[in-house]
């Protein structure tokens, strides 16, 4: 006869879990055991190399043999992830004569405890326990994370993500959207973007994960702020501050990664001399993503052990110019130049003045892991000219070095 199971949250920090099984199953469980802080003890003859690289790294411990049952000596929960059955049967025996509770992967019904399936939204857990159908815990859990992702928090509620010190008043995320493709946004970035009151979005960020936006998110449009970029920066921050001091729960929605050329941290400093609560949320950036999407390794063994990510947005002879491109052009490898579409002529100059050889395989990246995405190929001589000649335009990556032809044949333009 089975009886309703009792709900619980096991804070298991410190205290010791046995796993016994070096498998699949005990793969698949030890992360979210070694998440919730608990001191997990493998027996088994045999690890995964998952599970050899967590022993490696000083997270767990290791008994490399098969399971005794003094191995529970001082342990409150284990799980077992083998299916021997009889092996299995006196693990649950030892346990039953500690008072340890016991997880089988191989026979549910002879558990005394269940592991359910689990979503997290910011600081609520959702668990399900299917009664005996995994596959239908599953399904409910699913359904219930998209009725939380599509769903704000209740605002002004602990459950909406806000520390203690925040939770009367509003705070502000600069989140990383991502390169441009609406789904290489983070799922903390996207969960914050749910929650949102107010967006206030940049002109690279995706417009998709707008549209997605509830109706009632005021959206904030920072390419539309009529001034000239140095009062728009103060109008931007001045629009952060006051919606957070107002109570609201603000996404700085950035393109790539918040502060990878994107003024950042000039926000960040912003709200914290406004006193207002602010996190940044990472994303991923275009230096790195464009040239993925076009086929192209900022790194490769053998072939560049270093990339350089540098903004091309001041002319190399400008008096404003931080950039060193003398020592950029003595480096052999990987040259990521963003913002460089207009001084590309000058900044080709500049490295083949100081040594870049002018067949360094180059490569330029239009509004990568975009539908629009274009892609030229050519070499440092030749692809100011090249870019001209194929009208690309902004926002665009220029790539230079051998990982251009790497994993790709030399087709220059
Ligand atoms: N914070 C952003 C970069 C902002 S600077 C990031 O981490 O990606 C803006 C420059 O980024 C553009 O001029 C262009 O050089 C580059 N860029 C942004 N999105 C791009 C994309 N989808 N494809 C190619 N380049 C992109």
């Amino acid at each position: 006869m089975s009886v309703n199971p009792y709900p619980l949250g096991l804070r298991l920090a410190g205290r010791r879990v046995v796993v016994v099984g070096g498998g699949a199953v005990a793969t698949r469980r030890v992360p979210a055991l070694l998440d919730a802080g608990a001191d997990v003890l493998l027996v088994a003859p045999e690890l995964t190399p998952a599970l050899r690289a967590h022993l490696d790294a000083g997270r767990l411990r290791w008994t490399p043999r098969r399971f005794e049952p003094d191995d529970l000596d001082g342990a409150w929960l284990v799980q077992v992830a083998i299916d021997d059955p009889a092996a299995a049967a006196t693990v649950s025996a030892a346990a039953a004569e500690r008072r340890v509770f016991c997880v089988r992967a191989d026979d549910r019904n002879a558990a005394t405890a269940w592991t359910p399936a689990v979503t997290r939204h910011g600081p609520v857990t959702v668990a399900v326990l299917g009664g005996g159908d995994p596959r239908r815990a599953m399904t409910v859990r699913d359904a219930i994370r998209e009725l939380l992702e599509a769903r704000p928090a209740p605002s002004g509620d602990a459950t909406a993500g806000r520390g203690p010190a925040s939770v009367a008043g509003g705070r502000v995320a600069l989140v990383g959207a991502g390169p441009g493709d609406p789904e290489l946004i983070t799922l903390k970035g996207w969960r914050l973007l749910t929650e949102a009151d107010v967006v206030v979005a940049d002109r690279l960020v995706p417009g998709l994960l707008l549209d997605e936006m509830r109706a009632d998110v005021e959206l904030v449009d920072a390419s539309k702020i009529p001034y000239g970029p140095a009062r728009t920066q103060e109008e931007i921050n001045r629009i952060l501050v006051d919606r957070a001091r107002a109570g609201a729960s603000v996404v700085r929605l950035k393109g790539g990664d918040p502060y990878v050329f994107g003024r950042g941290g000039e926000e960040l400093l912003a709200c914290a001399e406004a006193g207002v609560p602010v996190t940044v949320v990472p994303g991923v950036t275009s230096s790195v993503a464009a040239p993925a999407a076009a086929g192209i390794p900022v790194t490769h063994r053998g072939v560049a052990h270093e990339f350089t990510v540098v903004s091309g947005h001041v002319a190399p002879d400008s008096p404003d110019s931080l950039v060193r491109w003398d020592a950029l052009a003595a480096l052999r490898g990987t040259l990521v130049i963003l913002m460089g579409l207009k001084n590309l002529a000058a900044i080709a100059d500049a490295l083949l003045a100081h040594g870049r050889p002018a067949d360094t395989p180059a490569a330029v990246v239009q509004e990568g892991t975009t539908t629009g995405q274009r892609v030229l190929r050519s070499t440092l001589g030749a692809v100011a000219a090249d870019v001209v000649s194929a009208d690309l335009r902004p926002p665009a990556v220029v790539v230079l070095g051998e990982v251009v032809t790497t994993l790709s044949p030399a087709t220059p333009t």
